[in-house]
């Protein structure tokens, strides 16, 4: 028999090629801009058509290709990023495989227009599923312009596979952002089957972000930014009370290149784990500077995943970077303390090497408000002790948290003062906790509050050591053999957390003590809802045990609203809610506090 393998012809080669490189027009999109980014452009121009079905065109104002480059550019394997292997490790341009307009050109119809500075006239080559069918001389401007026309035009089945118009754009538009993001430098304007619809000046990253994402976002960002001899951290990050219902806004960058990474995403939303609501996620729009030669970009031919070498150390970096942002952002909102004198909530970034610690907001350390031997509990108070003792009190006035935790290295500020009455505390509605402050009123709503209080507790984020209350006769509590098998395997967390459980039967437990008084009945009770917690976390990719036993704890056994509150019950939550690490939000995200400024108040009465 004679030898069966052949080598495929170049134009079969590229339209294998294509199937990888140019999934959709998105995927043309992306590879056109960054050849313009690569060719050093300043102003890139995208003009798309029918979604990118009839044309996709990018011209940018780069250094442009002489004639021979212009025949080459399309061959497989053309490239002017790399010589030899070892420039692999050295990559800082988007591209360098020299498979995109090879590919683009195998399932479209290219016009390609480009001429050099140094050139009189540039060159013009007309290009149709890989046969050239035309070369010119032509007068155009320094630069390169590609018009891609018909993508897939000889690959019916690639076209019957793409998504209605509005879902292509969407790709279209998100591969934009991507790019857009982060190219500040660079200006760019965006045609829509002839209608401007970016236009983009060069800036810096918050005004992109402002200006992709619209002027709202200017409240929300929060700079994130760090330094160590492994990775350059600099970006925003959206305040937790802005978190979307989906991934959508998620934009990390490795080197000014978009990259997803399922591990530093990770890094990120596990720094704000108890800030969200269940279910969301939060924004994110983050460079990280990296050493080329410890990463590999090589192992996805869209390129958008990436391996790192020191992994660990950077998801670390990231993680505490963003949790010091978050802590200076839990200060720093409802009570103004940036507005008052003295505190730098902007220290200067933290020196090389310098790993910051995660966020430890303490107050006033001499007060301990879970001083007694009870859980913290707002019926607490025994002794004369207030709220108000846990700041120090001189002529009325209360110290605010202090930042320097967080910075010990950099900043000396002095402390603020910011005046709270402390005389009169009020429940509204048997729900809120209103208090006199020094700029106006504040108010607390009581059950988020003690959610808050008691999640840190259980966290074991309190000096106090977590108690558990002997029952005077053990109480056998069932579960179904599935839930059974939780209680075990949840049953160190609860042990921790004050409950002792033993093993009875397969499905019987006897509990001999738990977290604070319950009532023989309750504890079956709370058991089940902590195990249906627990069930409903494990749905969601790296659950914590702890935290989420935590979180269900403090649910459960937090006041509810619409219980009427005692003085010092309500003195005794406000006191132990100061103390907390992030005080402003509930462990499941929610508000717990607000301020009504004294010029809301009076404008009401106008
Ligand atoms: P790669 O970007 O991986 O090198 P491409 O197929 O995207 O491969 O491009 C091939 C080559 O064509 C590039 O290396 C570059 O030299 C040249 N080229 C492509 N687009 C442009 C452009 N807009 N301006 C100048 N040169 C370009
Ligand atoms: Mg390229």
């Amino acid at each position: 028999m004679s030898d069966i393998i052949q080598i495929l012809p170049d134009h079969i080669a590229n339209q294998i090629a294509a199937g990888e490189v140019v999934q959709r027009p998105a995927s043309a999109v992306k590879e056109l801009v960054e050849n313009a980014i690569d060719a050093g452009a300043t102003h890139i121009q995208l003009i798309i058509k029918d979604a990118g079905r009839t044309l996709i065109q990018v011209i940018d104002n780069g250094c442009g290709m002489s004639t021979t480059d212009a025949r080459l550019c399309f061959e497989r394997h053309a490239t002017s990023k790399i010589r030899q292997a070892n420039d692999l490790f050295t990559i800082r341009t988007m591209g360098f495989r020299g498979e995109a307009l090879a590919s683009i050109a195998a399932v479209a119809q290219v016009e390609l227009k480009t001429k050099r500075d140094t050139d009189e006239v540039g060159t013009c080559i007309n290009i149709e599923g890989s046969e050239i069918k035309d070369q010119q001389q032509c007068a155009c401007q320094t630069g390169t312009s590609i018009a891609v026309k018909n993508l897939f035009f000889n690959v019916p089945a690639r076209r019957n596979f793409l998504k209605t118009n509005s879902v292509e754009f969407k790709h279209i538009e998100e591969e934009f952002f991507r790019t857009a993001l982060i190219h500040t430098n660079i200006s760019f304007t965006f045609y829509n089957n002839d209608k401007l619809i970016y236009q983009l000046q060069s800036c810096n990253f918050h005004q992109r972000i402002t200006a992709l994402f619209g002027n709202n976002y200017k409240e929300r960002l929060h700079p994130v930014e760090e330094s160590t001899k492994e990775v350059k951290i600099k970006g925003y990050i959206c305040k937790p009370e802005f978190a979307k219902k989906t991934r959508g806004e998620q934009y990390m960058f490795v080197n000014n290149r978009f990259c997803k990474s399922f591990y530093f995403n990770n890094a990120i939303e596990k720094a704000f784990s108890d800030l969200l609501p269940e279910k969301t996620y939060p924004s994110y729009f983050i460079n990280l500077e990296i050493d080329p030669a410890l990463i590999d970009v090589n192992i996805h031919p869209t390129k958008t995943e990436v391996k790192f070498i020191d992994e660990v150390i950077i998801y670390a970096v990231l993680r505490s970077a963003v949790k010091k942002t978050l802590g200076q952002y839990s200060l720093s909102t409802e009570i103004e303390f940036n507005t008052i004198e003295g505190l730098d909530l902007n220290p200067a970034p933290a020196p090389r090497g310098y790993i910051a610690p995660e966020p430890t907001v303490k107050v006033n350390t001499n007060y301990n408000p879970f001083s007694s031997n009870n859980t913290p509990s707002y019926r607490e108070p025994k002794s004369n002790r207030q709220w108000e003792n846990f700041f120090d009190i001189s002529n009325e006035t209360i110290e605010a948290p202090k930042q320097e935790t967080l910075f010990e290295a950099e900043t000396n500020t002095e402390e603020p003062n910011i005046e709270i009455s402390t005389s009169s505390v009020v429940q509204v509605f048997n729900q809120y906790i209103v208090s006199n402050l020094g700029s106006g009123l504040l108010i607390i709503d009581q059950q988020r509050a003690h959610e808050r209080i008691l999640y840190e507790y259980y966290m074991g984020q309190t000096d106090k050591e977590i108690v558990s209350q002997q029952l005077m006769f053990p109480v056998q509590c069932s579960f179904s053999t599935a839930d059974a098998e939780i209680i075990v395997e949840i049953s160190n967390v609860l042990e921790e957390m004050g409950f002792r459980l033993n093993r009875l039967g397969n499905t019987v437990f006897v509990v001999t003590a738990t977290p604070t008084d319950m009532n023989d009945d309750e504890i079956q009770t709370k058991l089940n809802e902590i195990v249906d917690d627990y069930k409903n976390s494990l749905m969601q990719k790296f659950n914590d045990k702890q935290q989420s036993v935590a979180m269900s704890i403090a649910k459960r056994l937090a006041v509810k609203n619409g219980k009427k509150l005692k003085q010092e019950e309500m003195q005794n939550i406000i006191a132990q809610l100061f103390s907390c690490r992030l005080p402003n939000v509930s462990p499941f995200g929610k508000k717990t506090m607000t301020i009504m400024k004294e010029n809301e108040l009076s404008e009401k009465f106008k």
